[in-house]
């Protein structure tokens, strides 16, 4: 499948894997950047910018196709040096970075200036166009299926994608809810061109995370996923587990919430020790609605050939015989 954004990332499939936080390590990446799609290390997955300038090339040993790093800039528990993170990005010669979580300018002018390809993730159509006339090459439409953070507006993959598609010049990759062929056909039918996939890459061999955690996921169902901090407006999307019910528990309770009140329970650090020691309750972890489509652990490589060859036919045996001659 040719689209503009395989085109402009020089990849093979129109599949992104999504900036997962402890997840999205130079393994991951360059597994699926292997298997014709675009990897993605998560630049704040690494405690500094040094073990980022590592991971990089790590990944760079261990593929030679284009891969891209994510730059996630959204409340957290301890101070980020972005600038650091962000300079460290551009003096290890990449040349894709996924922006998310606030507007991107204050970096655009370094990464502009470096040769980078920047998209930036969204989840509204209002910061869908801010991006593009602020000058990122392409932007992910994250609908409010997704996992992480979904924004505050709520609104589906259904109506965002289509109305990208309408308002857009730049073009946009469909993130949130994708994670099988069909996903990936009526992603490119609504004018996206391709696909933007986290959830789904968690539940693969390479992904590097307990496999009692990728097993829960093939157990899960489209009703697995809980929406916690709406009452701090930074709402996430997480799995359903005890700690995800005890955190609504609190935000449920009469007056304003405040984070101080669920840090203990949220650490990122106690979802690092989850993913790496499979005890399902010990923290929080994200989840898209997707593992309800999630029936298998398959690898990097055949996940993406799957997807693609599902799409294919989908595109020109299902919906080519229903088109009029
Ligand atoms: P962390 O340990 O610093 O914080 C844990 C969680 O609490 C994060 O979701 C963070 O957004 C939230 N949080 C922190 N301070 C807050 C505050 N004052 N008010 C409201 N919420 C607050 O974060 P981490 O797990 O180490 O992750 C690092 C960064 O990556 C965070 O910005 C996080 O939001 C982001 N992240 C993004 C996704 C995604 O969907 N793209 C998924 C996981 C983490």
């Amino acid at each position: 499948m040719q689209t503009r954004i395989t085109e402009m990332l020089g990849i093979k499939h129109p599949v992104v894997q999504g900036g997962m936080q402890w997840v999205g390590l130079a393994g991951l990446a360059s597994a699926v950047s292997n298997a014709g799609g675009l990897g993605i290390i998560t630049g704040l997955t690494q405690p500094t910018p040094e073990d980022l300038v590592k991971e990089i090339a790590l990944c760079r040993e261990m593929t030679d196709k284009p891969f891209a790093v994510n730059l996630t800039i959204l409340p957290t528990i301890k101070p980020v040096p972005y600038e650091e993170y962000a300079q460290a990005i551009v003096d290890s010669g990449i040349k894709i970075v996924e922006t998310a979580g606030r507007n991107p300018e204050p970096f655009l002018p370094l990464f502009k200036g470096a040769g980078i390809t920047v998209i930036h993730k969204c989840t509204s159509i209002r910061h869908s166009l801010k991006a593009e006339r602020i000058g990122c090459d392409m932007v992910s439409v994250d609908g409010f299926e997704c996992a992480g953070h979904p924004g505050e507006d709520d609104v589906t993959n259904m109506i965002l994608l289509p109305l990208a598609a309408r308002r857009l010049k730049i073009p946009f990759l469909a993130s949130g809810g994708l994670g099988d062929g069909r996903g990936l056909a009526a992603a490119l039918a609504m004018g996206a061109d391709g696909v933007n996939m986290g959830t789904r890459f968690m539940a693969t061999k390479e992904a590097p995370i307990h496999e009692k955690v990728k097993q829960k996921m093939v157990e899960a169902s489209e009703l697995d996923t809980s929406l916690i901090y709406r009452t701090l407006s930074n709402t996430a999307r997480v799995f359903k587990n005890n700690v995800a019910d005890q955190v609504l528990e609190i935000e449920a309770k009469p007056g304003a919430t405040k984070f101080e009140d669920i840090q203990a329970l949220v650490a990122g650090v106690k979802g690092r020790e989850l993913f790496e020691s499979g005890d399902l309750d010990n923290g929080i972890w994200s989840a898209g609605m997707v593992v309800g489509l999630i029936d298998d652990i398959p690898s990097c490589e055949e996940l993406i050939t799957r997807i693609v060859e599902e799409a294919d036919t989908i595109i020109n045996k299902r919906l080519g015989k229903m088109a009029s001659a």
